[in-house]
């Protein structure tokens, strides 16, 4: 074998690996041991992933190559320079902030994430409506997991959907880094002698590199509990919610395969199996879904006062948080409720319900209150102080919180993430805010929006949102 075929064979090897990754932090430093070998730095963003495909010819990366030409050939990024010289911050590596993430790079934004947590680790699995199937193959989903979505499958666990996400960021040099919390924005200094310097945010460890980070552009995709301020938050208040999800280790096997799933939008409306139910184990639930994913996942609403006479929730309290506190609460009779409720979902099929554990390394079961669920009155506003500005968007479940069993976190989540890159792209290209256009959702309104009508918000009423201390 020649040098440079062997040459070859290594690189190939290396990219490989980072196809192949399976955990967050295996993804990076795959990646960057392919970056130090290729002599490839993602800082250079606006010609990283151009070398990365210019060093990379083996058949299988220039098949996700193709796959993401496709997807960068939109009109909408104006190949690549829709947003050049936007810097953007990123708080949160959920789907919705990588996914976010990935579609400010390709309009050639410096765009970086901060992930508080040092892994992925939810086994959790997310429902994925058809058109959230396409974007994710369009952006070769496929090349990184095999069993993405195969078949009839419409839903994947919610770390391999983080971790395809976080390698197509890699690869279109979006800056990821883990450990890094978002503690609060840190405006422009006052004085004159650091008049150039901008908007940035405090991070937790504080000596971080992030630290130094100046950018135009905030998007909040930390999760139901955002941290971004002025954003007022809407309460739907329901009646009382009770979930339970639980994972049960998938092992694979024909008998696991043969196994039918439970959808729930469709399995709602089959009031028989819920009386068998009761009938049969003195479980009470308003709905369940069931997924064959990495794991069996279970996601059900339960009705409390089938959790009282079950012992998994010892006293009846009016308040929720009380009711469900830990003290509250029989987890012994939690996993057993969820077994039991598995088992019947199943018709017994499965032939074994070992728990999955979760990244403390405790059985994988968990009850949530979600009678409130949450929205932001806006989606966006402007803060600007001297002479600084800074666009501050929401996306995800901190725009607005989903109902887990429609499955509609991502299919929103993702609508989102488009809106926001919509808006950074006007933002980019000089248009002001209140002109009424940054309340525009869609990165293309006509086909995903037919009904709106653009007339329904007026700049008055959107003039609050643009925060400035500077005189008029
Ligand atoms: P998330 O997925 O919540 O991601 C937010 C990310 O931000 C997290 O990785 C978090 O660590 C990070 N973060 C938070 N604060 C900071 C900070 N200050 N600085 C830096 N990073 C930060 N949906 C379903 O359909 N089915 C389910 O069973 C289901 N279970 C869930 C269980 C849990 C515990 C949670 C939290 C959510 C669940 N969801 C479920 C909702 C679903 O996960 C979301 O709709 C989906 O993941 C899209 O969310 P996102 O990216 O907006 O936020």
């Amino acid at each position: 074998m020649g040098e440079r075929e062997e040459d070859r064979d290594n690189v190939g090897k290396l990219f490989e690996d980072f196809v192949q990754s399976s955990t967050c932090k295996g993804a990076l430093q795959a990646f960057n041991v392919l970056c130090r070998r290729l002599d490839l730095d993602p800082a250079d963003n606006d010609i990283f992933y151009s070398s990365l495909k210019a060093k990379l010819t083996s058949w299988k990366a220039q098949a996700l190559w193709s796959k993401l030409d496709k997807r960068m050939s939109h009109k909408e990024y104006k190949k690549g320079q829709a947003c050049v010289g936007t810097k953007c911050l990123i708080i949160g590596g959920g789907p919705c902030g990588l996914r976010t993430a990935i579609e400010l790079a390709l309009m050639g934004a410096k765009v970086v994430v901060i992930e508080k947590r040092d892994s992925f680790a939810r086994n959790n699995v997310l429902h994925l409506w058809p058109y959230t199937i396409h974007d994710l193959r369009g952006l070769g989903a496929k090349k990184f997991y095999g069993k993405f979505c195969a078949g009839a499958i419409d839903h994947i666990s919610i770390q391999k959907l983080q971790l395809v996400l976080l390698k197509v960021a890699l690869i279109v040099a979006v800056e990821f880094h883990i450990n890094v919390e978002f503690v609060k924005l840190l405006e422009p200094p006052e004085d004159q002698e650091n008049e150039g310097i901008g908007w940035s945010a405090a991070i937790r460890p504080a000596d971080h590199p992030v630290a130094n980070f100046e950018f135009d552009v905030v998007v909040g995709a930390d999760g139901r509990r955002n941290t971004l301020e002025g954003f007022k938050r809407k309460e739907f208040r329901g009646k009382l919610a009770i979930a339970i999800t639980a994972n049960f280790i998938n092992r694979n096997t024909t008998a696991e395969a043969r196994v039918e799933e439970i959808s729930g939008v469709a399995f709602i409306f089959n009031q028989k199996f819920f009386l068998d139910l009761k009938e049969e184990t003195g479980i009470d639930l308003e709905n369940i879904v069931y997924y064959r994913d990495n794991t069996h996942y279970f996601v059900m609403t339960a009705k409390k006062q089938s959790l009282l006479d079950k012992g998994v929730v010892i006293h009846d309290y009016i308040d929720t948080q009380m009711l469900l506190s830990s003290e509250n609460v029989n987890q012994e009779a939690l996993l057993c409720y969820a077994r039991e409720a598995a088992d019947f979902g199943t018709n017994y099929q499965l032939p074994t319900l070992d728990f999955a554990m979760n990244h403390c390394g405790q059985p994988d079961v968990a009850m949530f209150d979600f009678t409130n669920m949450y929205a932001s009155e806006n989606a966006a506003l402007v803060r600007e102080r001297f002479g600084h500005q800074l666009l501050v968007a929401l996306v995800g479940d901190s725009l607005l919180e989903p109902f887990w069993p429609m499955g509609t976190g991502c299919a929103r989540g993702f609508l989102a993430a488009f809106d926001t890159a919509w808006m950074v792209k006007s933002w980019a290209q000089g248009r002001t805010a209140l002109e009424g256009e940054y309340l525009q959702y869609t990165i293309d309104p006509g086909t995903r929006y037919p009904n709106l009508n653009s007339a329904c918000v007026r700049p008055h009423q959107v003039r609050h949102l643009y925060i400035s201390t500077e005189l008029s």
